[in-house]
C-alpha cells in the first residue's frame, strides 16, 4: 500500500530531476515510512524555484508562493512541493520575515523542527539523515534540530508540536528539549489561535494522547492555551486514561461536559471553532444528556448526525460508567422508521387541511414535531391514514 503511494509520488521526483533539479521526499512521510505508520501526505522538497515547478507540471495550485510551496496534482493526488529554503528572522514569532531559496537540501533540513522530521529520502530510497533522526526514531525520542531554546523562540508553535508528536507517536521528549519547552512556553500566547488549534486537534486525536497529557501537565503549557489559561485545573478533570478524541467538536463537548460553566459558545469563540464544530459539540452534548437520562434509544440516535456516532461512543466510554460500542448505535439506526423530517409522509399542508377552521401559525410546526417524535419512537406508523388519526386523537399535539 505504502509502496504504491511512494511509487506514484516518485514520478514527481523523476520529472523534477529530468529538468536537472534535485528533489526529495521530506518530513513526516519519511518518518512515518520508517515507523510503518500510515502516511498522511507526501511532502516533496526541491531545488527548483516555485516558478519552475509551475512550469514543469500542468496541474498546480500556488498555495504558498511566498514560502515556496505549490501543490502539484498528479493521478488525483495532491503533493506539496516546496523549494529548498532557509528561514530569515522571526520577528513576529509567527512567520519568518523572509525566506531564501537555496540549492542544497542540507540547510533546508536544518530549519525543520525535530530530528525525526528532518529526514529526506531520494527516489531510490536512500535517506539523508544529518541530525541522527533515524536513531531518535529508533529510540522514540523527540529532539529539536539544533538549540531548542532558539528554535522554540523562533517559532513557539514547535512547543505544541512536540506535545502533538508525543501524543501521535507515543515518543518521549528529550530532557534538554523538554527543559527548553518549559523555558519558552509563555511565548505560545503570541501565536495565532488557528495555528495552535490545528496542532491541539491532532494532539487530542493522537493514539497515545495520555502520554501527551502527561507532558502537558508536566510543562503546564496549558496555562498558555485558550480557555485553559483561565481554568488552571481543567486538564486535571480529564479521566485518568484518556483515549483519542477524534475531532475538535468532540473535544469541545468533552470539556463542556467536564465543566459546564465553560459554555460551548465561550469555548468556540476562544478557539475560533467553525460552525460545523460548534454544531457537532451541541449535538454530542444533547445526546450525552439524553443518554444519561434514558440510555440509548431511537430518538437519541435519530437526532444525532451519523458523523457524530464514533465521537459519541468515545465520549460515553470516557465520561460514563456505562460502556457503549458503535454497533449499539448502528442497530438502533437500522430500525429507525425514518431518518429525517423529510421522510414523514405528511407535511404542513396536510396538517392545515385537518383543521380547516384554524389559521396558520406556529402550531403547525408543533404538530409536525410531535408527529415526528411519535413516528421515530414507534407510537404511530408513517402512513397518511394513521398519522391523521393520530393527530386527531392526540390533542396535546395541536395545542
Ligand atoms: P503529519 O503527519 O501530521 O502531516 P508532519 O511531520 O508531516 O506530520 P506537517 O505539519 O505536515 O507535519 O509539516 C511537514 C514538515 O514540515 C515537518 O515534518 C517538518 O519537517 C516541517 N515543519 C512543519 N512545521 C514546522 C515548524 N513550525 N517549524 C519547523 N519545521 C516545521
Ligand atoms: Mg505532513
Amino acid at each position: 500500500m505504502q509502496i504504491t503511494f511512494f511509487d506514484e509520488a516518485k514520478e514527481i521526483l523523476e520529472r523534477l530531476e529530468s529538468y536537472n533539479h534535485k528533489a526529495y521526499f521530506v518530513g513526516g512521510c519519511v518518518r512515518d515510512m520508517i515507523l510503518g505508520r500510515n502516511i498522511g501526505d507526501v511532502d516533496i522538497a526541491t531545488s527548483a524555484s516555485p516558478e519552475s515547478v509551475q512550469e514543469i507540471f500542468d496541474n498546480v495550485i500556488p498555495v504558498g508562493l511566498q514560502h515556496g510551496t505549490v501543490i502539484v496534482r498528479h493521478n488525483r493526488q495532491s503533493y506539496e512541493v516546496t523549494t529548498f529554503r532557509t528561514d530569515g528572522e522571526y520577528s513576529d514569532q509567527r512567520h519568518p520575515d523572509s525566506v531564501t531559496f537555496i540549492q542544497s537540501i542540507d540547510e533546508d533540513l536544518q530549519r525543520r523542527d525535530f530530528t525525526i522530521n528532518a529526514l529526506a529520502m531520494d527516489r531510490d530510497g536512500t535517506i539523508i539523515d544529518l541530525f541522527q533522526g533515524k536513531n531518535d526514531i529508533a529510540k522514540k525520542v523527540i529532539r529539536t534540530v539544533g538549540n531548542g531554546f532558539e528554535r522554540f523562540q523562533e517559532d513557539p508553535l514547535r512547543i505544541i508540536r512536540a506535545l502533538r508528536f508525543s501524543s501521535q507517536l507515543g515518543f518521549s521528549i528529550s530532557d534538554d528539549t523538554l527543559d527548553n519547552m518549559k523555558l519558552v512556553k509563555q511565548e505560545v500566547e503570541t501565536i495565532a489561535v488557528e495555528r495552535i488549534k490545528q496542532e491541539v486537534e491532532k494532539f487530542f486525536a493522537g493514539k497515545h494522547v495520555q502520554r501527551g497529557i502527561d507532558y502537558l501537565k508536566e510543562t503546564q503549557l496549558d496555562y498558555h492555551l485558550p480557555v485553559f489559561r483561565h481554568y488552571h485545573h481543567l486538564i486535571h478533570k480529564l479521566p485518568d486514561r484518556l483515549t483519542p478524541v477524534p475531532s475538535f467538536g468532540a473535544v469541545t463537548a468533552l470539556f463542556h461536559y467536564l465543566k459546564p460553566e465553560i459554555t460551548i459558545q465561550y469555548w468556540s469563540s476562544q478557539w475560533k471553532c467553525s460552525n460545523r464544530e460548534k454544531r457537532a459539540a451541541n449535538d454530542l452534548i444533547r445526546a450525552l444528556h439524553q443518554f444519561n437520562h434514558s440510555g440509548m434509544n431511537s430518538w437519541l440516535v435519530y437526532c444525532l448526525p451519523a458523523a457524530c456516532y464514533p465521537s459519541f461512543v468515545i465520549l460515553i466510554n470516557l465520561l460514563m460508567d456505562k460502556h457503549a460500542v458503535l454497533n449499539d448505535i448502528m442497530k438502533w439506526e437500522s430500525i429507525l422508521p425514518i431518518h429525517s423530517r423529510q421522510e414523514l409522509v405528511i407535511d404542513g399542508n396536510d396538517v392545515k387541511q385537518l383543521f380547516p377552521d384554524r389559521s396558520s401559525g406556529p402550531w403547525i410546526k408543533d404538530v409536525l414535531n410531535a408527529v415526528e417524535f411519535a413516528v421515530v419512537t414507534g407510537k404511530v406508523n408513517n402512513n397518511k391514514k394513521d398519522l391523521k388519526e393520530w393527530i386527531k386523537w392526540n390533542p396535546t399535539a395541536i395545542n
